[in-house]
């Protein structure tokens, strides 16, 4: 891998008991990119990033991870669930647990991790809710408590599952704002899963459009002038 380098796919294929959902993908995520990663439900998107976590193993090729992200590089942002909603702890508990992987054997966190916590939660501009229930908050401002939980984890590259899921507009813009300012000027690395293609278009760099009949991976640009990104286009004109 070069040094550049984060995540490597190369010809791989993902699914399920022999069942493919992605065929010969290969793509490389480098350090600073912003990935969107789009396509219809069911069309492998999920399945993807199980496999960039490492938690299902190719049925063929390879995914190549640099060293740093398995010492806690990485954070993830899954979908969130209805559990999760309901978590009964503080904003600052919830951020903080995002230090665990980094705990180890010992019981308590340390000092620099308690900083690390109170600065994400200040990059997130979410101080004044720090002793809030995580549990009473609206879905925006969870989102972004579940964010400085990731960026305890993540140093160098956030993987985000529909992160705007059920954020009215003016929150999923916050988001989004915020995701470029991690990206352009803390050089975090983002892949995002999003069904929201227009504002995909707008933030990414990079894009990889799964469809029905294979899948597309390039610059916003190459994608515009693709099969699938003209596609959109027309629907966008009508
Ligand atoms: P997306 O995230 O784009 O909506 P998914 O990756 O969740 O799509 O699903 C892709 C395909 O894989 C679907 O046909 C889905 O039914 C199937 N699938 C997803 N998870 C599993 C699983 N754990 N076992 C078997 N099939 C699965």
């Amino acid at each position: 891998m070069q040094a550049n380098e984060l995540i490597a796919v190369r010809d791989v294929s993902l699914g399920y008991e022999r069942q493919s959902v992605l065929e010969h993908l290969s793509l490389t995520v480098h350090t600073g990119d912003y990935l969107c990663v789009v396509g219809d439900n069911g069309s492998g998107k999920s399945t993807l990033m199980k496999g960039l976590l490492g938690l299902l193993p190719p049925l063929s090729g390879t995914i190549e991870r640099a060293p740093e992200l398995s010492r806690g590089a990485l954070g993830y942002l899954p979908q969130q669930t209805r559990a999760q909603k309901g978590f009964p702890a503080t904003v600052y508990e919830v951020v903080l647990s995002g230090c665990l992987n980094q705990k180890g054997t010992r019981f308590f966190y340390s000092a620099a991790q308690k900083s690390a916590a109170m600065m994400n939660i200040g990059k997130l501009g979410i101080l004044e809710l720090k002793d809030r229930c995580y549990r009473d908050l609206s879905g925006g401002q969870q989102q972004r408590v579940l964010l400085a939980r990731a960026l305890c984890a993540a140093s160098r590259l956030l993987i985000l599952d529909e992160p705007i899921t059920g954020l009215d507009p003016a929150a999923a813009q916050d988001l989004y704002k915020t995701l470029r300012y991690l990206n352009e000027q803390e050089g975090m690395a983002v892949i995002m899963v999003t069904h929201d293609l227009s504002a995909a278009l707008e933030q990414a760099g990079t894009v990889l459009h799964i469809g029905k009949t294979g899948w597309f991976y390039g610059t916003v640009q190459e994608f515009l002038h693709s099969p699938a990104g003209c596609r959109f286009c027309k629907k966008e004109e009508d």
